[in-house]
Parts: C-alpha cells; sequence; structure tokens
C-alpha cells in the first residue's frame, strides 16, 4: 500500500523544496522503505523544455524521454530511483489534455470546470503508476498563497480527505528568517504561512523551517503552539556543509522519525554509511583540480545544475575537490581571445548549449584543449563543436559548420529528420514545433572495443539520455577519423555518431548524450570520475 507525503513551501520560492524532498526520500530508503517522487508544477508551460535554462533551471530528460524539472534531477541523484514522464505534471499539460477530450467531445455536453475536472486530473496523476511504492514524495511547485497552485492544493486537499490520515501526511517547508537588528529569529511568517494553507483546508502534519541560525527550543515551542504542532514535529532545516549531508541532519532532527510516526509504521534503523561516506570525501577533500566550464548561462548556475553535480561525483570518486570556473564562451571570440582565462585549468569542458551566440569562442576553446593537450569533455553542443573544430582545422573544411546556424555548405552537423529507436522509425521534420520534438531520453549506444570509452565503461554497449534536435553527419566519418578523430561510439544501426575522441591526446572524448543526468553521488559517472581523473593528472604536470 501507497502512502503519500504532500509537501508545499511557504513564506518564500527557492528554500529548497526539491532538496528537502529528494533528502527525505533518502532517509526513508535508508531506512528500507521503496520510495518514488513526484512533482507538480503550476506554469502554463506544457512541460519545461521550451523555457528558458537562466529563467527555469535546466530541463532534466528522464530516460523515457520526458523534459522534467530540475528538481526530477536532486530526486534520482539521492534516491537513485530513474524517473518517469508519470513523475512530472504542470498545469499547462492538464489543461491541454483536459481541452483535447473537450474538443472530441469526450465530455458528453457537461460543463467543464476546475473542480472537478482539474481536479481530478491532478489527482489521477497523482495516484496513477505508483507499483509497490511504499511512499510517495509529492512535491507542490511555486509557494502557497498563489493563485496559480491553487487547483493543486485543493487536489492534494481533496486526496488527503479521501485516503485518511492513515495514507497522506502534510509537510510543509517555510522560512524562519533572522533579524539582525533585533538579534531575533522570527516565527510570524511561518505562523502566516501555516494559516494560509489552513485557509484552503490544508493542516500540515510537520513543519520543516530553513533557518541559517540554530533554532532554540524556545521558538521552535512558540512555532508548535501556534502552529497546533507537536513540538517534535516543527523540524529545524538548517545550511548544511553540502547538499549530501541533508539527509544525515534531517534523520538527525527527527524528521523520518515523525513521518513514520505520523502513519504508524515500524522504525527500523537507517542505514546512513554512504552518505558519511560522501560527506567525507566532500568536506575532506586530499586536493583540488580547476575546471573550465565554457558556454553560455554561465552566470546561472541552475542552467547546469545536474553537470555541476556530477563534477562533483567525480571529485567524490578520485577524493578531490573539484573547483568550478565558468567561462562565458565569447571571450575567446574576436581578434585578441583570452585565452589566459584558461591558464590554470587542469582540464576544459564545453556543455550542452543552443544557438550560434558564443558557438566560435568554444570551438576556439576545443582548438585550445585539443592542441594544447588539455583534458577535453565536450557533451552534446560541446561534442558537435568538437567535431566542427576537428574539421575545419585537421581536415581543411574551412566552412564546416552546422545547420542548427542557418545552411551550410559543409553540414558536419545537421539535422536528421528519421532515425531509428529500437526497432520502430521516429521522424521530425524543419518546420516541426519546438516543444518535445528533440531526440529525447535513453537511446543505446555500441562502443567500439579497444577504445577509450570501452574502457572506462568496462562494457560494449551503453544507454544514454539524449536531448538535441541535431546530430554529427555520418557521412563525415571517413574524412574526420582520417584526420585523427575517432568515432568511439555509434547508435546500434551505426547511423548516429555518439561518441568521438581522440587516441592521441591525453583525455580527449565528446559525448552526444548527456552523462551527467545518470550520475549519482554514491555512483559516480564512469566518464565524469575518468575525466576528473584526468584533470587531476594533469594538475600535476604543470
Ligand atoms: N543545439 C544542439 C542540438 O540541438 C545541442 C543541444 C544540446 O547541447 N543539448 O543538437
Amino acid at each position: 500500500m501507497t502512502r503519500f507525503i504532500f509537501i508545499t513551501g511557504g513564506v518564500v520560492s527557492s528554500l529548497g523544496k526539491g532538496l528537502a524532498s529528494a533528502a527525505l526520500g533518502a532517509v526513508l530508503q535508508a531506512r528500507g522503505y521503496k520510495v518514488r517522487l513526484r512533482k507538480l508544477d503550476p506554469y502554463l508551460n506544457v512541460d519545461p523544455g521550451t523555457m528558458s535554462p537562466y529563467q527555469h533551471g535546466e530541463c532534466y530528460v528522464t530516460d523515457d524521454g520526458a523534459e522534467t524539472d530540475l528538481d526530477l534531477g536532486h530526486y534520482e541523484r539521492f534516491t537513485g530511483v530513474a524517473s518517469r514522464q508519470s513523475d512530472n505534471i504542470t498545469t499547462g499539460r492538464i489543461y491541454s489534455n483536459i481541452l483535447a477530450k473537450e474538443r472530441r467531445g469526450d465530455y458528453l455536453g457537461a460543463t467543464v470546470q476546475v473542480i472537478p475536472h482539474v481536479t481530478d486530473g491532478i489527482k489521477e496523476f497523482v495516484t496513477n503508476d505508483l507499483g509497490d511504492t511504499d511512499f510517495l514524495l509529492c512535491e507542490v511547485g511555486g509557494t502557497v498563497g498563489d493563485i496559480e497552485s491553487l487547483p493543486f492544493l485543493e487536489a492534494i486537499r481533496q486526496l488527503g480527505n479521501e485516503l485518511g490520515r492513515e495514507r497522506a501526511c502534510f509537510v510543509h517547508l517555510t522560512l524562519v528568517p533572522w533579524i539582525a537588528s533585533a538579534g531575533e529569529l522570527k516565527t510570524k511568517p511561518t505562523q502566516h504561512s501555516v494559516q494560509e494553507l489552513q485557509s484552503v483546508g490544508i493542516r500540515c502534519d510537520i513543519l520543516l523551517c530553513r533557518s541559517e541560525h540554530e533554532i532554540p527550543a524556545s521558538a521552535r515551542k512558540k512555532i508548535a503552539l501556534f502552529c497546533n504542532l507537536r513540538e517534535e514535529a516543527v523540524i529545524p532545516a538548517l545550511n548544511a556543509r553540502t547538499i549530501y549531508e541533508v539527509p544525515i541532519a534531517y534523520h538527525r532532527e527527527g524528521f523520518d522519525r515523525e513521518v513514520l510516526r505520523h502513519f504508524g509504521l515500524p522504525q527500523p534503523e537507517p542505514d546512513l554509511s554512504r552518505w558519511a561516506h560522501i560527506v567525507k570525501r566532500i568536506t575532506e577533500p586530499e586536493g583540488e583540480v580547476n575546471i573550465a566550464i565554457v558556454g553560455k548561462y554561465t552566470n546561472l548556475l541552475d542552467a547546469y545544475k545536474s553537470l555541476a553535480e556530477a563534477l562533483a561525483h567525480g571529485g567524490v570518486a578520485n577524493n578531490v575537490r573539484v573547483n568550478l570556473n565558468w567561462i562565458e564562451s565569447e571571450l575567446f571570440e574576436g581578434i585578441e581571445p583570452a585565452f589566459s582565462a584558461l591558464d590554470d585549468a587542469d582540464a576544459i569542458l564545453v556543455p550542452g548549449g543552443f544557438g550560434e551566440r558564443g558557438a566560435e569562442g568554444k570551438i576556439r576553446a576545443v582548438r585550445y584543449a585539443r592542441e594544447k593537450k588539455v583534458p577535453y569533455f565536450g557533451i552534446c553542443f560541446g561534442m558537435q563543436m568538437a567535431c566542427i573544430e576537428a574539421a575545419r582545422n585537421l581536415v581543411g573544411l574551412q566552412r564546416a559548420s552546422t545547420t542548427e546556424f542557418g545552411p551550410t555548405p559543409e553540414p558536419v552537423v545537421g539535422l536528421l529528420t528519421e532515425w531509428t529507436r529500437g526497432n520502430s522509425l521516429e521522424r521530425r521534420g524543419a518546420g516541426d514545433n519546438l516543444g518535445g520534438t528533440m531526440r529525447l531520453g535513453a537511446y543505446e549506444c555500441d562502443l567500439v572495443s579497444g577504445s577509450r570509452v570501452a574502457e572506462i565503461y568496462g562494457a560494449s554497449r551503453i544507454q544514454e539520455r539524449h536531448r538535441h534536435r541535431y546530430e554529427v553527419n555520418v557521412n563525415y566519418k571517413t574524412q574526420l577519423e582520417r584526420a585523427g578523430l575517432r568515432f568511439s561510439g555509434m547508435s546500434p544501426d551505426g547511423q548516429l555518431p555518439e561518441i568521438v575522441e581522440i587516441p592521441d591526446h591525453p583525455w580527449f572524448v565528446g559525448v552526444q548524450f548527456h552523462p551527467e543526468l545518470k550520475s549519482k553521488p554514491f555512483d559516480p559517472h564512469p566518464l565524469f570520475a575518468s575525466f576528473v581523473k584526468a584533470a587531476l593528472v594533469q594538475s600535476r604536470l604543470v
């Protein structure tokens, strides 16, 4: 029987609700329970695929090809449970489904309304596809009090009523701010937020209080009194040294105990050793490496959330701290490219990206890494730029480019309109909608035996997640291989280049997929572990 834990947020946004949900999932899992996490997003986009990562952070892609909120990345990194399309829904998707049904006439003349049609759609999503999960943790995006999230709150209120207290628990995350001039923590915003939640009929069972200061017993007591809770159900959530310490901190504060107590479930001791090990490696590293990430959007770290985490995991694997230096690629454009910005880089990475702006700078960064023999990792766009660089400077095709930037006489990277996935054929056209039409989700890739990547993975066939519209053009394979670029990973039908590497280089790998999406702190992705190791070797050379 699945039990439901609903997580709402109050007072302000950006309190880390996604992380809190993920970390609670991890502790319950450490107690031996099976968990799944889901997110309800109140915005009107059908999915975050069309949203700027600059506004919304990265778009996280699942194995089954869903473009989802970045919080699903936290869920996977903390629990190792692969997210699915059925784990993230937006108001836009719910309305789009309802409107399609309405147009088909499926409502048989009924008036279509927020209650019950929208709320039923939400409830169906929350309770669907659960298998033998013990706990479904369901995060409601936005902040209590927003107009947008009202239908979601109404739906979980109804669910709470239908399921009963034995199967539903409401956790509310708030802020307890420190007012410096008064030298005091203030509990009023939390009280108001709990009242706001009550005004839509939800009585919270556990309150999680984010604070930058230790919450004294007196404040905890006051919050409990005014919010109608037992003191033990008011859980302090202070800043941790690393996000991976949060599961341990929650357990110390009794968060998981309160959840299990609420449901009247047994409380087997959790095994948190995996988290203790990770925290030790992150807080007491034995060395450090500097990695330059050359891209766009570099002033918004959330745009590359999974990438930053995967690099940290590579650090955990090698017991070193990984310092990330985010560099705007446009620095390397023009007649005086500022390559001195790469002086202290032990390795260079060009991540995924879209559009022409900054692309020349990325291509130049690839050339720098290739010629100076600095370890290079190109991910998706970073692989495409590596192929264009090799075509221009190794093969001599000066006009090599990608059709993403417009028509080109040498389409080393181009739009493919048909490709196979397993046994089926996928199609897309140049004029298709932008939303949901890229090559998305997990695809198989065969590794060439004896290649660097075959050794790194220790496998001959792998599966990685994709999110891109353009492909390296297989018609240039022979020329590029003759010039020194090895196509070490191909789609099983041999049509789509998935990995390129330069054998005659300390570490030069470009991958068409996004390996960062599958890396976990307790299971660092082999490519990131190997890349950080190469950076470490490089740091000892200079
Ligand atoms: N813009 C490129 C494409 O669509 C690369 C996308 C990416 O890096 N995720 O193919």
